[in-house]
C-alpha cells in the first residue's frame, strides 16, 4: 500500500506542488529580508564604526591634543604628534590610526573630554589594501564632516544615559 501511495504522490507530482504552495503562501507574507545595498537596517546610536574626528561649527578642529586617546587605545593603534600654534592653543600635527590593529573597543572615544574622537555610525568601509586602513588626520577629519550630523544626532540620543 506506501509504496502504491509513494507511487501515486510521484506520479502527481505532490513534491513540487507542495513546493510551489510554499512559494505562494510566502510571496505574500511580509518580508524579512533586505535589499542589502539598497535598504539598509537601523543601527543603534551606541553602534562603534568607522573613526572620525570631528570639528566645532565654526570649522575648528575639537582635538585639542591631549593623547588621552593614544593613551588609553589596548591595541596601540592611535599615534599623535602635536605642538602649540602661534596663538598658545595646541593642536595635532598628526594623527595617525592604524585601522588594521584597531579592536573597535570605543575606549578612545570614552578618553576623549571634548568629543573630538568618536566611532561614528559608518560600517562600510571595507578596502582592498591593507595600506588603505592606515587613516591619518585629514581622512578622519573627513569622516567628521562627512558624518557630524549623524554623530551628533547619537550622541544626543546616548547623553541621558551616560
Ligand atoms: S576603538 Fe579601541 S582599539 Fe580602536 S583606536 Fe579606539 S581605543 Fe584603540
Ligand atoms: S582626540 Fe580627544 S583624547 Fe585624543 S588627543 Fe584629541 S582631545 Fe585628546
Amino acid at each position: 500500500m506506501a509504496l502504491l501511495e509513494r507511487g501515486a504522490y510521484g506520479f502527481w507530482l505532490g513534491e513540487l506542488v507542495g513546493g510551489l504552495a510554499l512559494t505562494l503562501r510566502y510571496m505574500f507574507k511580509r518580508k524579512v529580508t533586505l535589499n542589502y545595498p539598497y535598504e539598509k537596517g537601523p543601527i543603534s546610536a551606541r553602534f562603534r564604526g568607522e573613526h572620525a574626528l570631528r570639528r566645532y561649527p565654526n570649522g575648528e578642529e575639537r582635538c585639542i591634543a591631549c593623547k588621552l586617546c593614544e593613551a588609553i587605545c589596548p591595541a596601540q593603534a592611535i599615534t599623535i604628534e602635536a605642538e602649540p600654534r602661534g596663538d598658545g592653543s595646541r593642536r595635532t600635527t598628526r594623527y595617525d590610526i592604524d585601522m588594521t590593529k584597531c579592536i573597535y573597543c570605543g575606549f578612545c572615544q570614552e578618553a576623549c573630554p571634548v568629543d573630538a574622537i568618536v566611532e561614528g555610525p559608518n560600517f562600510e568601509f571595507a578596502t582592498e589594501t591593507r595600506e588603505e586602513m592606515y587613516y591619518n588626520k585629514e581622512k578622519l577629519l573627513g569622516n567628521g564632516d562627512r558624518w557630524e550630523s549623524e554623530i551628533a544626532q547619537n550622541l544626543e540620543l546616548d547623553a541621558p544615559y551616560r
